[in-house]
């Protein structure tokens, strides 16, 4: 199998509103079955997910975790305002947010967003950002191409930190290996490949995390292209989640 990726040029700084398929059809000239791959920051922005930390009002339960966390006690609200769960409470918050998916902060970022007070939450519901930018997409393009919307996220157990996919339309989360066999005729039993985080984890090599304004890479040549839609696939269910069991149960 090939595959070309690129990052796409020129593509202006965000504000609420932007309609960033247009900007894309601008751009760059898509073809069939593409996978155009979306940092969430811009889709944030997009969708007007900007909140300066003076209108967030921290309540005591903040107070108290942003002492111990060592942090801004109105950023801690703003993260309890998104979850769901709290799973570690600190040394720092790591929650499930009202999506379902679990990571630190919720999140929410400060970096590349403007205004030195101001926080980016993530896209309320980043499967629906991606169906309508898919359909967007579609209308000024003609072609049916796959979104795969990333974030930057931390992982258990490993340093340093990789694209993972929080959103996706037009392409399913998983490709099943079970029941096709390896080169010397065993069944595999449990190969369940998270492809669109594989995705994520390569475009954000050529978005980068600083300054380059790289927000959108083309992933071209895979065959990967789906009806189906949805990032919930990805989400471990809680009763076979023995981590999460463990640290529950850490926290009482
Ligand atoms: P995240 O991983 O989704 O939280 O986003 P990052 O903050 O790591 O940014 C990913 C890429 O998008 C980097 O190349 C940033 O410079 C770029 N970026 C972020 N916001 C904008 C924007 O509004 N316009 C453009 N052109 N690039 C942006
Ligand atoms: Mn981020
Ligand atoms: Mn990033």
């Amino acid at each position: 199998m090939n595959a070309t990726a690129f990052a796409v040029e020129k593509i202006p700084l965000i504000k609420k509103g932007d309609d960033i398929a247009r900007i894309l059809s601008e751009q760059t000239e898509l073809k069939e079955h593409d996978i155009v791959v979306i940092s969430s920051t811009i889709v944030s922005k997009s969708e007007g997910r900007i909140v300066p930390m003076d209108t967030v009002k921290a309540t005591q339960r903040a107070k108290i975790i942003a002492k111990r966390n060592d942090n801004d006690p109105r950023f801690v609200q703003a993260v309890l305002d998104e979850s769901e769960e709290v799973l570690l409470e600190s040394p720092f918050l790591l929650v499930r947010t009202r999506n379902g998916s679990i990571c630190v902060n919720a999140g929410i970022d400060h970096s590349n967003v403007e205004g030195s007070d101001n926080i980016l939450l993530l896209p309320e519901d980043p499967d629906k950002s991606a169906r309508k930018l898919k359909e967007s997409i579609l209308k000024y393009t003609g072609k049916n191409v796959s979104v795969v919307i990333t974030d930057t996220n931390g992982r258990a157990f490993r340093m340093g930190q990789t694209g993972a996919a929080i959103g996706i339309a037009g392409i399913k989360a998983t490709r099943d290996w079970r029941g096709t066999e390896d080169l010397f005729g065993r069944v595999l039993e449990v190969k369940n490949e998270a492809v669109v985080d594989e995705i994520a984890g390569f475009a954000n090599i050529l978005m980068g995390e600083g300054n380059g304004g790289m927000p959108v890479v083309i992933i071209r040549g895979l065959n990967l292209y789906h009806e189906s839609y949805g990032i919930r696939e990805l989400f471990r269910p809680e009763k076979e989640d023995e981590i999460r069991k463990a640290l529950k149960a850490r926290s009482v």
